[in-house]
């Protein structure tokens, strides 16, 4: 696999750390972006397959050291069984590399409790699931925790969660949680009822880590567009059109948790309203 990405927010450092693309049929995942693809040509390019049939839907972790915390956000699919997606064996070993040991990791960071988030949350060992990072807090936010869960979620929780309330790791927060002086979440519901991003800011700096608020950078183009998981997608499509006009045309970097390489970019807007991710 090439060089991780690695992006810098004055002290901060954010690296990502892949665990697989798979190409998803927009039918699958945004219906509507078959429909608007055309229209998003060339700056889509990168993100969907040759053809334009299908969107390249990157699973990864962001690796996020501040000068006092070693973070992850969001750990991907690991060996869930029944998930939609595939994980990937060997990501565990990738991410252990760059976090130089799983025991340097202060916090993670879950986005929400989807199966492609909280995968390697925890680990077997000796038939018992225990946290994969011994000495990290693990943080959800409480709405995340408290909101209603269909028999996905429920097996993603009992496998993901559960054993972390058990050993007194899991920490729920409030959506505007404040990490350290560089980092905090930001609430952006809609996909979920507690999912949160993650804000860096470094005097004059900030990315986001927008978590699945967009699944694809065409729904920066057609926020209304929503993703088929969506839990509320007239709440998703605001909070989309929020991020679009806060960060639309401003140096904010967004990194797309499910955006394929180059990952990370900007939103300009012309003076037709339309915007594109570059
Ligand atoms: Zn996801």
């Amino acid at each position: 696999m090439a060089e991780h990405l690695t992006w810098t927010v004055g002290p901060v450092r954010i690296t990502r750390v892949e665990e697989r693309i798979t190409g998803v049929p927009w039918a699958g995942l945004v219906p509507a972006g078959a429909d608007h693809l055309e229209s998003c040509r060339p700056w889509i390019d990168p993100y969907v397959s040759g053809s334009g049939n299908s969107l390249l839907l990157s699973v990864h972790s962001f690796v996020v050291e501040t000068p006092e915390t070693l973070i992850v956000v969001d750990t991907c699919v690991g060996s869930a069984e029944g998930a939609q997606l595939a994980g990937d064996p060997a990501f565990g070993d990738r991410l252990a590399r760059v976090v130089g040991g799983f025991d340097n990791v202060d916090v993670v960071v879950c986005t929400h409790l989807h199966f492609d988030h909280v995968g390697w949350n925890t680990v077997e060992r000796d038939g018992q699931l225990v946290p994969t990072f011994p000495a990290a807090r693990y943080l959800v936010t409480a709405d995340e925790l408290d909101a209603d869960r269909d028999e996905e979620d429920t097996a993603s929780y009992e496998r993901a969660i559960a054993p972390l309330e058990a050993v007194g790791c899991l920490d729920a927060v409030e959506s505007t949680h404040r990490i350290d002086p560089w980092v905090t979440l930001e609430s952006t519901p809609g996909h979920t009822p507690g999912h949160v991003s993650v804000r860096i800011t470094a005097d004059d700096e900030v990315a986001l880590i927008l978590g699945d608020l967009v699944h694809t950078p065409l729904q920066f183009a057609f926020p209304e567009a929503p993703s088929n998981p969506d839990y509320d997608p007239a709440q998703a499509t605001d909070t989309r059109r929020r991020i679009v006009s806060e960060h639309g045309n401003e140096p904010t970097l967004l990194l797309g948790t499910h955006f394929a390489p180059p990952t990370a970019g900007h939103v300009e807007i012309d003076e037709n309203g339309n915007a594109r991710f570059v």
